[in-house]
């Protein structure tokens, strides 16, 4: 489904990613965890190419991209292709504030898909009930708490009916008690058999959920395995390390 490989990437002299990869099979929830400033959201951004790696192998279902020296960047044909198919939800939830929450829900599928209009709010409704928030369609952005922002977030990327959904820290700019909530929809988007990669602090969700984890460290994938061997039951002494903040 997804596969990433060798992944590079600078910012000017700073060298981020040193050579990242990570495969994702159909249906995994993969997780990835790792210190601030590990590469974290530069690889997940990488995978939807908001960022251009400078070498790597990037596929994604049917969309192939090579980086390097030499290569031809993607056409933005491309880069439109593979961004339909992978949804990406962010810590702040970027929602449009001029648009109601059906508005930000239709948006996409209008004007980058050519659906109509009563298919795109049919749809947008669906996705609404199913992230708990029907009675909020005609509501706009500024009214809703940020857990339901986030929830509406995640309908919107749902509403591309996209093949994989990226997460980074969708929880972490909220208030604790706001939290449970979105992690809930992500839990059922897991049950359904969504193609997933998230970024997370919250540890025993990650251990709950994922399908694999991998960890990033100095901007490579350190260590990926289950839950048990990354999380639970941590062999090396710098995942050790890293997971001691967390109790
Ligand atoms: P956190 O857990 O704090 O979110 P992270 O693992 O997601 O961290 P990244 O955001 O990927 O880390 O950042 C990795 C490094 O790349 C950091 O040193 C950061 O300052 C740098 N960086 C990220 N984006 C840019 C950018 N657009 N321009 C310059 N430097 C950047
Ligand atoms: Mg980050």
């Amino acid at each position: 489904m997804l596969a990433a490989q060798n992944i590079h990437k600078s910012f000017g002299d700073h060298h981020v990613l040193k050579g990242a990869s990570l495969s994702v099979q159909r249906g995994e929830v993969v997780t990835l965890i790792g210190a601030s400033g590990s590469g974290k959201s530069t690889f997940l951004r990488c995978l939807n190419l908001l960022e251009t790696p400078q070498q790597g192998e990037l596929a994604i279902g049917a969309h192939r991209f090579k980086f390097g020296t030499g290569l031809r960047a993607p056409d933005d044909a491309k880069l439109a292709a593979l961004r339909q198919n992978v949804g990406m939800v962010f810590q702040h939830f970027n929602l449009f504030p001029h648009m109601t929450v059906l508005g930000n829900l239709t948006e996409g599928p209008v004007q980058v898909k050519g659906m109509s209009k009563p298919d795109a709010e049919a749809l947008g409704r669906d996705l609404l009930a199913k992230v708990g928030l029907a009675d909020k369609a005609d509501a706009y952005p500024s009214r809703l708490s940020g857990g339901q922002k986030q929830r509406v977030a995640i309908a919107r990327a749902l509403a591309m009916k996209p093949d994989v959904m990226l997460f980074d820290e969708p929880t972490s700019a909220l208030d604790p008690e706001l939290v449970g909530e979105v992690l809930a929809v992500i839990r059922s988007l897991a049950a359904e058999g969504m193609t997933m990669v998230l970024v997370t602090h919250e540890m025993s969700f990650a251990a709950d959920v994922s399908s694999r984890v991998g960890f990033m460290n100095d901007g490579v994938m350190a260590e990926t395995g289950t839950a048990e061997e990354i999380i639970r039951k941590p062999s090396s002494e710098r995942l050790k390390a890293f997971l001691s903040r967390f109790h």
